[in-house]
């Protein structure tokens, strides 16, 4: 099925609200630009080359979203445009964030990756650690920095209860941080192609879906 039929598919299921980044990795630009037509406007990208090359091919009201693990000496190359990075997993992480958005002037919206899957390979924050970490207020020394949430990824599994389980874990800690976190920490980033409406039922804000509108990856040369 064509991109727009597949975009507006998944939008229909969307309940109002809930954002849809369109994850466009290992896409070609034309991809993107044909969701573009239908009227898509955040893309996520997990590799920051590949987001600064489809950045200068594509228009700049697209809002360019960082999903996958971002080593620190990438963010110099994504901090003058990217919309939000969602795969904030380290305090050393955030810190050059600060440095590099301070450095063009701007304040650059984050969210927080918590770890939650049963997976040892996943990535972001033991909750106990993140837990710890925010407790110093450490958003006080970085003014550049502006953090809208939590991200996560739910264990691979088909059996749903196990995803269900995951997803309430992190509206729990979502709902928990959200007194002390201030007014602009509203986003809860889950759900991925398989298993997004189960995140929509456990109170996703943003969801983050590529197969299903972009077709299977070549994992080949997937990283
Ligand atoms: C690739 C990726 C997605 C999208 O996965 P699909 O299964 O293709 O929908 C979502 N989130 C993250 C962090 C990803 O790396």
């Amino acid at each position: 099925m064509s991109i727009d039929r597949q975009l507006a598919q998944v939008r229909a299921t969307l309940p109002a609200g809930v954002e849809l980044v369109a994850v466009s990795k290992t896409h070609p630009a034309e991809a993107i630009r044909e969701a573009y037509e239908a009227g898509q406007r955040l893309f996520g990208e997990s590799r920051p080359q590949e987001l600064c090359a489809k950045y200068e091919a594509l228009p700049r009201d697209i809002a360019w979203h960082m999903i996958g693990h971002l080593q620190t000496n990438k963010v110099r190359m994504i901090a003058p445009f990217v919309a939000l990075i969602h795969s904030v997993d380290s305090a050393r992480l955030a810190e050059t964030i600060e440095r590099e958005a301070a450095r063009c002037g701007r304040v650059i919206d984050i969210l927080l990756e918590l770890h939650v899957a049963d997976e040892a390979s996943k990535t972001g924050w033991a909750w106990d650690e993140l837990a710890a970490w925010l407790a110093a207020d450490p958003f006080a020394s970085m003014p550049h920095v502006r953090v809208r949430g939590l991200m996560g990824i739910a264990t691979h599994t088909d059996d749903e209860r196990i995803v269900r389980r995951d997803f309430e874990t992190l509206r729990r800690r979502f709902e928990e941080l959200r007194p002390r976190l201030g007014e602009a920490f509203d986003t809860l980033s889950m759900g991925m192609s398989d298993d997004y409406p189960v995140a929509v039922a456990c109170g996703a804000t943003m969801v983050r879906v590529g197969s299903l509108l972009f077709g299977a990856r070549d994992y080949g040369t997937e990283k």
